[in-house]
């Protein structure tokens, strides 16, 4: 961490910060010239939050130089993180994963049919929403536990992984027997006892949304909070962030499936989806995702799509979601 002084600031303004520092365990160097006064602070500063050295009388401006986020980071694991979901299915081994189903569970008929779809085109996990978190109380707010029940009904018929939404640390204890992968949502990122919750209670694998407005250091900080519960099973998934664009309903920010990679050992995948709107780019942005080099993909889908209780929008046909698998496995032989 580098701290500058202000060009005024006294020495006992100095004297105060650095035996603070000192106090703190850090060493301090200085390596100030004649025209700036700078401290080199050395040692484990990802618990010192920059702001809190700003109050210092005298203070410039901190700069952190070490990531605040540890286990999540590339520097601490160099290989890939690969996560095993169940028998032959991992993500981040290489392979491009496509998660695939409703928005919201709705009822059995609908989702045998999603089913029958995915083991048509070899998909293997299965996503819907049981618990929604909706943006108004009104909206419907999912099945609960009576979707959990078909979820798993049909995980079992049709020997598919589940994934579903999770919106509070107390529903572990019954999700825990229904799912094979938690969906920590986009308004949940940064809902802190949940993650404390998942990285402690829990060893199955957390897909970890982006926050609709979290920077990707406040993303890795997420995972985390997970990885440093003891959960070391932790995906990533880019879903669109809010931006002054209103035409898609968020902006992909495809760059920062590069940005994780290089930062990170953990797994990401893209939803593009949630972060279109729009089920006519979800094909295109899937390919996109692939060619940035995300592990897969998380796709909304529906036999129709007019009819759907959430997100029909940006679902897909089933006859489009064929479609998308076969061009993905197309531009896979490719490239
Ligand atoms: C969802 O996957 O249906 C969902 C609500 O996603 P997000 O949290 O990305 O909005
Ligand atoms: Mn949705």
């Amino acid at each position: 961490m580098i701290v500058q002084m202000k060009k005024n600031a006294t020495k006992s303004q100095v004297s105060n910060l650095v035996s603070f520092l000192k106090e703190k365990g850090f060493s301090v160097k200085d390596v100030s010239s004649i025209d700036v006064k700078i401290f080199g602070v050395i040692g484990d500063t990802k618990s010192i939050n920059t702001s809190h050295l700003e109050a210092f009388e005298g203070v410039y401006k901190v700069v952190r130089v070490q990531k605040p986020y540890k286990l999540a980071s590339r520097d601490f694991k160099a290989e890939n993180t690969i996560i095993k979901i169940k028998e032959d299915i991992y993500v981040g081994d290489g392979s491009f994963q496509i998660i695939a189903g409703p928005c919201s569970v709705e009822d059995i008929n609908t989702m045998e049919q999603i089913a029958e779809n995915l083991v048509k085109n070899n998909v293997k996990m299965i996503r819907g929403g049981a618990f929604k978190p909706r943006t108004s109380p009104y909206s419907f707010q999912g099945l609960g536990l009576e979707g959990l029940k078909i979820l798993k009904e049909v995980s079992i018929k049709y020997n598919l992984a589940v994934v579903t939404e999770i919106i509070s640390p107390t529903q572990i204890e019954v999700l825990e027997e229904y799912v094979d992968i938690y969906q920590v949502g986009t308004r949940n990122m940064q809902n802190y006892a949940l993650l404390e919750a998942l990285g402690k209670q829990t060893k199955k694998p957390v897909i970890i949304k982006r926050g609709m407005s979290a920077t990707i250091e406040e993303w890795l900080l997420s995972a985390e909070y997970v990885l440093n519960g003891g959960n070391p099973n932790v995906i990533l998934c880019e879903r669109g962030i809010r931006t002054f664009e209103k035409y898609t309903r968020n902006t992909l920010d495809i760059a920062a499936v590069l940005a994780v990679k290089e930062l990170s050992h953990l797994p990401v995948i893209v939803d593009p989806s949630h972060a279109s709107g729009k089920y006519e780019m979800i094909e295109k942005l899937s390919l996109a995702s692939y060619v940035v080099g995300a592990d897969g993909v998380i796709i909304e889908i529906h036999p129709n799509p007019e009819r759907a209780y959430s997100d029909g929008a940006q679902s897909l046909k089933l006859s489009k979601f064929d479609s998308l698998v076969k061009q993905t496995n197309k531009i896979k032989s490719v490239f």
